[in-house]
């Protein structure tokens, strides 16, 4: 089912399929359908066969996406590793999701052979390797195309981490299909479509659209590496009509170029909460920003506001996808109606069967309205959702519960505030108290205008007690922001303060 390149150079052979950013040259579907064909061959010669599991470590790149396609038309399992990793943390993610062979780049094969000297280690680097995609002559063994079910697991991809060990997501061919076919009745499709890929393959974010386009017939542009400026430009320069982002990389491109080209159609941002004053820049500028609700268990987006709802519904991802569902409750699992504030659970066919050889894991994950999210939020009468933050995170401070997602979203509203995390912090008399660690825009912001503005928009018991500059956040190789490295930063700056009085 899912050799979606397959049928597309069969349907479209002459319409554009990839585009790297870096070298300029462009394939065609008919063209990158042979050389993917040619690299399944490759890879058989390796010994790999349907079911199992090849690893990929390295960066996005054109020589990721014909991995992508080659893994769909030999029916092997792909698990994208994250290239950010240490080798021992590779180690444990190599074990875990069962790696039958492993290819890499020259700058991740000492990683990769360190970390998986169990299984076989190929370099797309090597000679050898060049000769396969250039269509020269070399080891190439006959092989059967894989047929996908519904139900076969085509994709292990690892969560990012940031409430504990990545955890190893199953995704069947039906949620990838059914995913791609939700997101394009949200976003639409036009034959010129080119979907500009920046973000790491080994993320939802980054695989989605290489998959997906392949299912449209339109084109992915590839750019490896991000570079605020250049990656802005990349848009004008190949007439790309959609993006997806995290907020942060919106917001250094806008911060290097001021606006973006208006080819684009969509930008999807997700993976974090988009700031309020990013919004704003949005419409200022006319970007056609889409904010995004999305993660790796239900093959991205949950769901997605068009630019309208985002600019006139503060802080909204807007509606659940087609087929999508989503169940606020309460912390018995009842469900709550709209305006309340409770945790988020999903179902629906792009929601994983679990997490792969996890069962316990697995159980505690789903209740009877679908998938635990872990994240907390609300939506009004007519659907659309709030993310606020994971529920773990909720501060219970003198017996009231603080959402951290609420107070970082008024701190992120301040002009000299850049980045912020906002955590509950033990506190002998109230249990927790709010504390947010701030990254300021400017050196003259001070403790005092930050509480001030703070007393104009969130009631006392919300307001953070402990404030305390930093020049970044601490953040796992993902990106995602570590809080208790944030608390422990609150604690430390804290007793230096006590040590120094
Ligand atoms: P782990 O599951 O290992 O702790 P993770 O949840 O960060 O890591 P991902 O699947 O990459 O791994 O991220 C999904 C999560 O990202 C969501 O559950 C949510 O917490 C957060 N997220 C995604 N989009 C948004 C958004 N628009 N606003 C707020 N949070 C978001
Ligand atoms: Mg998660």
């Amino acid at each position: 089912m899912n050799d979606w390149l397959f049928h597309r150079a069969r349907a479209t052979p002459d319409a554009t399929a990839l585009v790297s950013a870096d070298s300029g040259t462009a394939w065609s579907y008919e063209g990158l359908d042979e050389e993917v064909e040619r690299l399944a061959g490759q890879l058989a010669s390796l010994g790999l066969t349907t079911g199992d599991h090849l690893g990929v470590l390295m960066e996005t790149s054109v020589e990721f996406v014909r991995l992508v396609h080659a893994a769909g038309r030999l029916g092997l399992v792909l698990v994208p590793l994250n290239a950010r990793l240490t080798a021992d943390e590779l180690a444990v993610q190599a074990e875990r999701a069962d790696l039958t062979a492993l290819v890499c780049t020259a700058d991740t094969e000492p990683q990769a052979v360190e970390a998986a000297d169990w299984v076989p280690v190929a370099s797309v680097d090597d000679p050898q390797w060049e000769g396969v995609t250039h269509l020269q002559q070399t080891a190439v063994a006959d092989f059967e195309r894989g047929e996908w079910d519904e139900d076969d697991t085509q994709l292990l991809l690892f969560t990012s981490g940031t409430t504990g060990q990545p955890k190893a997501v199953r995704l069947t061919a039906g949620n990838l299909q059914a995913s791609a076919v939700a997101s394009a009745f949200r976003l639409g499709v036009v034959p010129d479509d080119r979907w500009l890929v920046t973000l790491p393959m080994y993320h939802m974010g980054g695989l989605a659209p290489v998959l997906r386009c392949a299912l449209y017939g339109t084109t992915v542009v590839v750019r490896e590496g991000f570079d605020p400026g250049p990656t802005a430009d990349d848009i004008g320069e190949f007439d790309v009509t959609g993006v997806s982002l995290v907020p942060t990389m919106l917001t250094r491109m806008l911060d290097a170029r001021g606006t973006l080209s208006d080819s684009l159609r969509f930008v999807l941002l997700g993976g974090a909460p988009a700031p309020a004053t990013l919004i704003d820049r949005c419409r200022d500028y006319s970007v056609p920003v889409h904010p995004t609700y999305g993660m790796t268990e239900t093959a991205s987006q949950i769901a997605t506001a068009a630019p309208t709802d985002a600019f006139d519904f503060a802080g909204t991802v807007g509606r659940p996808l087609m087929w999508t569902e989503v169940t606020v409750v309460d912390d018995d699992g009842t469900p709550l109606p709209p305006g309340e504030t409770g945790e988020l659970i999903v179902s629906g066919p792009t929601v994983t069967p679990g997490y792969y050889d996890d069962r316990e894991t697995t159980e505690a994950a789903f209740c009877e309205h679908g998938l635990r999210t872990g994240d907390v939020g609300t939506r009004d009468e007519s659907g659309r959702l709030w993310v606020l933050n994971r529920k773990d995170d909720t501060i219970i401070t003198g017996g009231e519960n603080v959402q951290p997602g609420e107070v970082a979203g008024v701190l992120r509203d301040h002009r000299d505030v850049r980045e912020v995390a906002v955590v509950g912090v033990p506190d002998e008399e109230w249990g927790e108290r709010v504390g947010a660690l701030i990254v300021p825009r400017s050196e003259d912001v001070t403790v005092e205008d930050i509480e001030a503005h703070c007393e104009e928009s969130l009631a006392g018991f919300k307001r953070p007690r402990l404030i305390v500059f930093a020049e970044e956040l601490p953040r796992t190789p993902s990106g995602t922001v570590k809080r208790d490295a944030v608390r422990e930063l609150l604690l430390d700056s804290e007793r230096v303060d006590v040590a120094d009085a």
